[in-house]
C-alpha cells in the first residue's frame, strides 16, 4: 500500500490520476486532495477515495466543503496556509497538478518532505527553477516529470549519461492553430483556442498550446530537469502527438518514447516508477495511424518559443516574469479582454519593462511573480 496526495485533484491531470488510482484502490491510501474552489466536486472525490484531508484554496468555499463532507471522516481546510500544510503531510508520492504559479508554494512544501513528487505544474519550475531544483537536492526528494514530453525524455535517458547527449528534442503538436495565417490568428476566439485537436486539458494549458507558450514553458522546464545546456534542447512540430519527445546521443542513436495522446500514460509511468502499471489506454496502433510527420516550428507566427528561449538565456528572474505575464494575458484572453496574438506581444512588453534582479530565495520568486502581475495587469488596463 502506498500513500498519495494530489494537489489540484479536480483538474484534468487530477482526474486522470484518480482514474488510475480508482482501478487499484486497494493499493493506495489517499492523504490530501486539493482544489481551488469546486467544493462539491472535491467533496465527492474525498468521499470516494476516503481521503485523510480535503482542502479548498479559496477559503470562502470552506463552509460548502464542510457541509458536503458532513458525517464523513475527511478533515477539511481552506486557504493558502491550510493548502501548504496539507501538501506538507507525508505521502509516498505527491502529484503536483495545480495550474500556474499558484502551485509553487504547495509543491515546495511537498518537496521539503523529501518524498517523490510527480510534477505536472510546469509553471512552478519555470518561475522558481534554481530555487526549486536546489530544494529537491537539499531535501533528497525525487522529482519525476509528469508532463508528457519530459516524461518521455526521462524514459529515453534511463541508463544513459547526460554528458553523452547530443540533442534533446521536444515535440509539439503545434496546437489547434498550427496552420492558421497571421490574419486568422488575430481573430482567434477563446472557444477555438481551448479546443485542442489531440489532448483534452485545462483551459490555461490549452491556450498555451495554441500560442506555443506551452512549448516555451516546457523548454525552460527541460532546461532545469535535464541540464544539458539550452543549446542542446530544440523543438520540433509533430502534429500527431505520438512521439512524445526524443533524445539523440553522440553516436547518432536517437531514442524516442511513443504512446497514445493520453496523459494517463505518463502519469502511470510516474506512479509506478521504476516499475510499470496497467492503464486502460488502447494499445498504440501504428499501422492505423499510418503517418508520423515532423516540421520546424514557425516562430514568426508563434513567437512564444523564441521569447521563452531568450528568457531562459537571460536567466535570473526573467522566466518568472515571462510566466506571470503569460498567466495574466491568458486569463485576459479567456475573459475576452485581449486578442489572441496580443498574448505574446504583451509578454514581450512586460519583459522589457520589468527587469528585476535574480531571485535568491523563494520569497524573492513570489515577489517577482507578484510585481510582474501588477505590471502585466496595468499594461492590459485591467487595474
Ligand atoms: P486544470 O485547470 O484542469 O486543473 C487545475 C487544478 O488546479 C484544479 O484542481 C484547480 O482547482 C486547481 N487550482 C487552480 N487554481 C488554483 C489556485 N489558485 N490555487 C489552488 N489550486 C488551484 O489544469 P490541468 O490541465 O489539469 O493542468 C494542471 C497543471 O498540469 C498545469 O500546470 C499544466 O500545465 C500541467 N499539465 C497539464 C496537462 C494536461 O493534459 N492537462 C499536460 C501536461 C502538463
Ligand atoms: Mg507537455
Amino acid at each position: 500500500m502506498r500513500s498519495i496526495s494530489i494537489l489540484g485533484a479536480t483538474g484534468s491531470i487530477g482526474a486522470s490520476t484518480l482514474d488510475l488510482i480508482r482501478r487499484e484502490k486497494d493499493q493506495w491510501r489517499v492523504v490530501a486532495l486539493t482544489a481551488n474552489s469546486n467544493a462539491a466536486e472535491l467533496a465527492k472525490l474525498a468521499r470516494e477515495f476516503s481521503a485523510e484531508i480535503a482542502i479548498v484554496a479559496d477559503e470562502a468555499q470552506l463552509p460548502a466543503l464542510r457541509d458536503a463532507l458532513g458525517g464523513s471522516q475527511v478533515e477539511t481546510g481552506g486557504g493558502l496556509v491550510a493548502l501548504n500544510e496539507a501538501a506538507a503531510r507525508p505521502a509516498d508520492i505527491t502529484i503536483a497538478a495545480i495550474v500556474g504559479c499558484a502551485g509553487l508554494a504547495p509543491t515546495m512544501a511537498a518537496i521539503e518532505n523529501g518524498g517523490t513528487i510527480g510534477l505536472a505544474n510546469k509553471e512552478s519550475l519555470v518561475s522558481a527553477g534554481e530555487v526549486l531544483m536546489a530544494s529537491v537536492v537539499k531535501h533528497g526528494a525525487t522529482l519525476l516529470p509528469v508532463d508528457s514530453e519530459h516524461n518521455a525524455i526521462f524514459q529515453c535517458l534511463a541508463g544513459n549519461k547526460l554528458s553523452q547527449v547530443r540533442w534533446i528534442t521536444l515535440t509539439a503538436s503545434g496546437g489547434p492553430f498550427r496552420d492558421w495565417t497571421h490574419e486568422q490568428l488575430a481573430l482567434a476566439t477563446p472557444a477555438q483556442a481551448v479546443k485542442h485537436p489531440n489532448w483534452d486539458m485545462g483551459a490555461k494549458i490549452s491556450v498555451d498550446s495554441a500560442t506555443m507558450f506551452n512549448k516555451g514553458l516546457e523548454l525552460i522546464e527541460a532546461y532545469h530537469l535535464f541540464p544539458v545546456g539550452l543549446d542542446k534542447i530544440r523543438i520540433i512540430v509533430h502534429p500527431q502527438s505520438i512521439v512524445h519527445s526524443m533524445v539523440e546521443y553522440r553516436d547518432g542513436s536517437t531514442l524516442a518514447q511513443l504512446g497514445p495522446s493520453d496523459m494517463r500514460v505518463p502519469i502511470a509511468s510516474t506512479l509506478a516508477w521504476p516499475l510499470r502499471m496497467d492503464t486502460p489506454c488502447e494499445p498504440l496502433d501504428l499501422a492505423a495511424i499510418g503517418t508520423l510527420t515532423f516540421r520546424a516550428p514557425d516562430e514568426d507566427r508563434f513567437p512564444a518559443t523564441k521569447l521563452a528561449r531568450q528568457a531562459a538565456e537571460a536567466g535570473g528572474a526573467t522566466p518568472a516574469v515571462l510566466n506571470a505575464a503569460n498567466e495574466i494575458a491568458v486569463a485576459a484572453f479567456l475573459a475576452g479582454h485581449t486578442g489572441f496574438t496580443r498574448i505574446a506581444a504583451h509578454v514581450e512588453t512586460v519583459l522589457t519593462r520589468y527587469t528585476p534582479p535574480p531571485p535568491a530565495s523563494l520569497d524573492d520568486v513570489y515577489a517577482v511573480d507578484a510585481e510582474a502581475r501588477v505590471h502585466a495587469r496595468a499594461l492590459l488596463e485591467l487595474v
